[in-house]
């Protein structure tokens, strides 16, 4: 159907629609009307209307309410929601109008086999020093799946024929996280060392140079809030995360625009560079957990190492703006 006669139906419903505003081509924004949206803040809004192929699709980040544009004006308005099936028919059927039918492109999705030519830890024998080490650090065993073992790193590195050289060692073995995107492409990956003496415990090589370096999005549902976490092995303990790796979040704002995202630092109080970013976060509206004095793990993995519930403590101990600002002054302390 024409996205346009969406759009006309979208605007005549628009007055209705508090602080209505369009945010970008196809992309519009104003409180939920099936929720109220937020009781305390009459400015907050956070209804979304956006195009998915030809299609206008509501969707609520407080409710989580999500239909077609359709039902939506159904919900709303009745009879305006007849006019609008009236006119959809019409232009589809009538040939003399100059209504075309859209060229619909299917991209069937590419899930490329998974095969990195090096043993999946979850296939390891028990007694392997490789599986030993995740289950030292009390990763699920549903998560082997997504850890992989190199016995030797660099050899592993040079048959993946990357552009770019890396100075790694020789017959270093080491525990791979591959970073897929949504098709299941390898775009990263993170070599974490088994040997104790290594200098570098994490060495993070780049497969697609114009891929984000963000571990998780293969299992990212972007309809459920989002937990950005630190390091790939710390996501693996929080529902719906992503981890940055180092990357800089910055580079990628768009991709969270119309994203409930929740930004989750380690519990570092004393490391200005964390601090620094975290301060950026809160100044920029956008929701962070400041740990509770009485978690003193620095980081996920050590929290869960010492049975701290991790997941609770995140739920009931995220804040925005000013209540943030203020729990960071505490934090700070
Ligand atoms: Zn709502």
């Amino acid at each position: 159907m024409s996205i346009y006669i969406d759009v006309k139906y979208l605007n005549l419903l628009s007055n209705r629609l508090p602080i209505f505003k369009q945010k970008r081509e196809f992309l519009w924004n104003f409180r939920c009307p099936i929720c109220g949206d937020s009781q305390k803040k009459s400015t907050k809004a956070r209804g979304y209307i956006h195009r998915k192929d030809n299609d206008l699709f509501y969707k609520c980040h407080n409710c989580g309410v999500g239909k077609s544009f359709s039902n939506f004006l159904k919900e709303l308005d009745v009879r305006l929601h007849s006019e609008y099936i009236m006119e959809r028919y019409k232009t589809g059927e009538n040939k003399f109008s100059n209504y075309q039918e859209p060229e619909f492109k299917f991209e069937t999705p590419k899930f490329q086999k998974i095969d990195l030519n090096i043993p999946c830890v979850k296939d390891l024998e028990d007694e392997h020093f490789c599986k030993q080490y995740v289950k030292s650090r009390n990763i699920e065993v549903t998560k082997y799946k997504y850890l992989y073992f190199a016995q030797d790193f660099k050899k592993w590195v040079e048959s993946l024929n990357l552009d770019t050289n890396y100075d790694l060692i020789e017959n270093d073995p080491r525990l791979v996280i591959p970073f897929f995107d949504k098709d299941y492409n390898m775009i990263a990956a993170q070599g974490r060392s088994l040997r104790g003496k290594s200098k570098l415990r994490y060495v993070t090589i780049k497969v697609k140079e114009n891929s984000p370096k963000i571990f998780g999005m293969n299992t990212w549902d972007e309809n459920k809030t989002t937990y950005i976490v630190e390091g790939p092995i710390d996501s693996l303990f929080v529902e719906n995360s992503l981890a940055m790796a180092g990357a800089d979040l910055s580079a990628y704002r768009k991709m969270f625009e119309n994203i409930d995202v929740v930004f989750v630092y380690d519990n570092e109080k004393r490391n200005k560079e964390i601090v620094k970013k975290m301060d950026r976060i809160i100044a920029n509206n956008q929701k962070i957990v400041i740990w509770p004095r009485h978690v003193i793990q620095k980081d996920i993995n050590d929290m869960i190492l010492n049975n701290v519930d991790v997941m609770n403590i995140i739920e009931h101990n995220t804040y925005q703006g000013l209540t943030a600002k203020t729990k960071l002054l505490e934090f700070k302390l």
